[in-house]
């Protein structure tokens, strides 16, 4: 099938070129020519893993285009995605301009019949304000129609997640929209993509052929809020036993193991650290507290959520400080900047909020991330030190902070972390270390919801010895 997709973000980017991948022939507008500009010349604008190799195999096979023009990408297609953003207005509700700004521009330029799916995260009803921006702008009662297919993919396993979905819901009020987006989807549906030998490596747990589930538009948009607000519960939730962990000397990973080898909890998710982020929890968090709101529902439990959260933060700067004391003029090696492993979106990231208040406090931070350094370079300026590896930010440091979870932040070389680092001090906000490893290693190791490993006195003398010759 011919569509369009507007927006070529985190979203719309792997959605466009995952349909492509699909089979579909597909135009991807997005109104910052940078962005356009760069796709045309075949360079991708985030860090994702497999999309540079979908974009140059599409681009090739002449599978997608780009393009700034809504009105060019309406020219021959009938079903159009919007994957804009939909950020936090101050008072927590989702500012939806660039959605009605889209939904105008194709109401004055769509040729003839059009499917506008949702593929932003957007309170419920929303797609009833898309019909009436349509009306208001001469589109024809029985001209379009709108249907909700909310995203899941996680940034990082962004590709993999779009085409081995858990599930992939289709919110439609009429039987006409809801086949035409459905079968876009069939390759997925059927399993016939995943029978393909050119078919992407299928994660481990993936559900093949794909799950559809199709409901009413408003039930689509719910899902999508709903969702997000219980897993970001679930991290709170295991985020705040952690904290009692770690007042009673317990173990919060073996507490997970526990829970979470009950089917009905399940272990996905039960990841205790420095609290969740990104560019979707904290806003879709606050917007679904508004549409609780505005629907006569007080949604507390949310604003517990959201606290939690919070306190975590500022919990784990305790920690640096009761393994550091004074962080005025501390050298801190810092390992992660972006909201998680695998992606450089820095948007709303707990690692740095975590960083930015090391340095108002005075340390002296030097930093790496796989893939966020250039964005990060952009906010936060040379308040901080970039250097290219794990290893160089921990040259002369007085500790080691761990603050995304990169895989290849699981696997560093101990012994040498440990003559790089002025004190052997990691305080780890992931949990990506196993206490014992650290132990053995002599390193004094702090992480969340566990026993903190403190060295012996005969150990700490053998690497200030060391430290001082
Ligand atoms: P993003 O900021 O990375 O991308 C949005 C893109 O839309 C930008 O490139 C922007 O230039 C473009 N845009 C804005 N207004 C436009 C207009 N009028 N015409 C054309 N292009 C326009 O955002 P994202 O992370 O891709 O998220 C998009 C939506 O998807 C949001 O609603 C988000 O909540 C939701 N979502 C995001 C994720 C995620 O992991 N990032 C996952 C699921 C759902």
């Amino acid at each position: 099938m011919k569509l369009a997709v507007v927006g070529s973000g985190y979203v719309g980017l792997v959605a466009g070129l995952c349909f492509a991948e699909l089979g579909h022939d597909v135009t991807i507008v997005d109104n910052d020519p940078e962005k356009i500009s760069l796709l045309q010349q075949g360079q991708l604008p985030i860090h994702e893993e497999f999309l540079a190799e979908l974009l140059t195999c599409k681009r090739d096979a002449g599978k997608v285009k780009f393009t700034a023009s809504i009105a060019e990408a309406l020219e021959d297609c009938c079903v159009i995605f919007v994957a804009v953003g939909t950020p936090p207005k101050e008072n927590g509700e989702a500012d939806l301009s660039f959605i009605e700004e889209v939904v105008r521009t194709i109401a004055q330029h769509a040729l003839g019949y059009v499917v506008i799916v949702e593929k932003s995260t957007v309170p419920v009803l929303t797609h009833a304000w898309i019909r009436k921006i349509m009306a208001l702008n001469g589109a024809a009662h029985d001209s379009f129609d709108v249907v909700s297919n909310p995203e899941f993919l996680r940034e990082g396993t962004a590709v993999l997640d779009f085409l081995y979905p858990d599930r992939i819901v289709i919110g439609a009020d009429t039987e006409r929209s809801a086949n035409l987006v459905s079968e876009i989807y069939l390759p997925l549906t059927s399993g016939e993509y995943h029978s393909r030998k050119t078919a992407l490596p299928a994660p481990n747990s993936a559900i093949v052929p794909s799950n559809l589930i199709v409901t009413s538009a408003k039930s689509a948009e719910l899902i999508k809020h709903a969702s997000n607000a219980f897993l970001a519960t679930k991290i709170s939730f295991i985020n705040a036993v952690a904290s009692i962990c770690e007042s009673v000397g317990a173990d919060v990973q073996e507490v997970c193991k526990g829970m979470g080898a009950d089917a009905r909890i399940g272990s996905r998710f039960l990841n205790p650290g420095i609290g969740y982020g990104g560019s979707c929890f904290p806003k879709d968090l606050t917007a679904f507290r508004s549409v609780a709101h505005e629907s006569g529902y007080e949604f507390a439990l949310l604003d517990q959520v959201i606290s939690i959260n919070e306190q975590q933060r500022a919990r784990f700067l305790r920690k640096i400080r009761q393994a550091l004391w004074n962080l005025k003029n501390k050298r801190l090696a810092v390992l992660g900047l972006a909201f998680k492993g695998g992606t450089d979106d820095i948007r709303e990231s707990p690692a740095l909020e975590i960083v930015k208040s090391l340095v108002e406090e005075g340390a002296v931070v030097t930093a790496f991330d796989p893939a966020a350094m250039e964005r990060t370079k952009a906010e936060l300026g040379d308040s901080i030190n970039y250097v290219d590896s794990a290893y160089a930010a921990c040259e002369e440091a007085d500790a080691l902070l761990i603050l995304t979870d990169w895989a290849e932040f699981a696997q560093l070389d101990l012994k040498r972390l440990k003559e790089m680092l002025r004190y052997p001090i990691i305080v780890d906000g992931r949990n990506l270390y196993d206490p014992a490893a650290m132990k053995d290693a002599g390193i004094q190791y702090y992480s969340v919801g566990r026993p903190a490993v403190v060295q012996s006195s005969k150990t700490l003398k053998a690497t200030a010895a060391k430290t001082t010759t």
